[in-house]
């Protein structure tokens, strides 16, 4: 589940470090390398293993912030689901833009979206905004989400 290991990560790697979530950093705890770089302006992210390498999360360093933090978000969905299932050497992920929006059928992809949406917005803080009044303009700033990343979340919890 998507949310389950979210959470525990946000449990035990984040911490009491608050809003917004560092994707970066996590994945930085968790041994992977993030690097931003000049790619293909169709691709999004990418995440790759190498034998004997760490895994690599690789950003479109021409994408906004708020594009690059849920990338990243979602390129650790794509690793966490690969080490779940055992450690392999070598694979790799390409994301190309417009797939990664759409909700697909692709069940490493739907695990890569929800994964980032729970580790950047927790439904726990979300119901907490949203009870203390919070508009979605003010939770994608808060979550550091787009505004179509937390209309999206808040539709999904039945919130909007
Ligand atoms: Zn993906």
């Amino acid at each position: 589940m998507p949310r389950t290991t979210a959470n525990a990560l946000l449990n035990n790697v984040w911490g009491d470090r608050g809003f917004p979530v560092d994707p970066v950093w996590i994945a930085n705890e968790l041994g992977l390398d993030v690097v931003e770089t000049q790619i293909s302006n169709e691709v999004s992210g990418a995440l790759l293993k190498e034998a004997e390498q760490d895994p690599v999360i690789i950003l479109n360093q021409n994408d906004s912030n708020v594009r690059k933090r849920f990338t990243c978000a979602h390129e650790l969905g794509h690793y966490i689901r690969r080490t779940e299932n055992g450690t392999s050497l070598e694979y790799q992920f390409i994301d190309y833009r417009g797939k990664l929006s759409s909700k697909g059928i692709d069940p490493e992809e739907i695990f890569a979206n929800q994964f980032a949406a729970c580790l950047l917005m927790p439904e726990k803080e979300v119901r907490r905004l949203a009870e203390a009044k919070y508009s979605p303009v003010m939770m994608s700033s808060y979550f550091g989400v787009s505004d179509d990343a937390i209309r999206f979340r808040l539709s999904k919890l039945g919130l909007r």
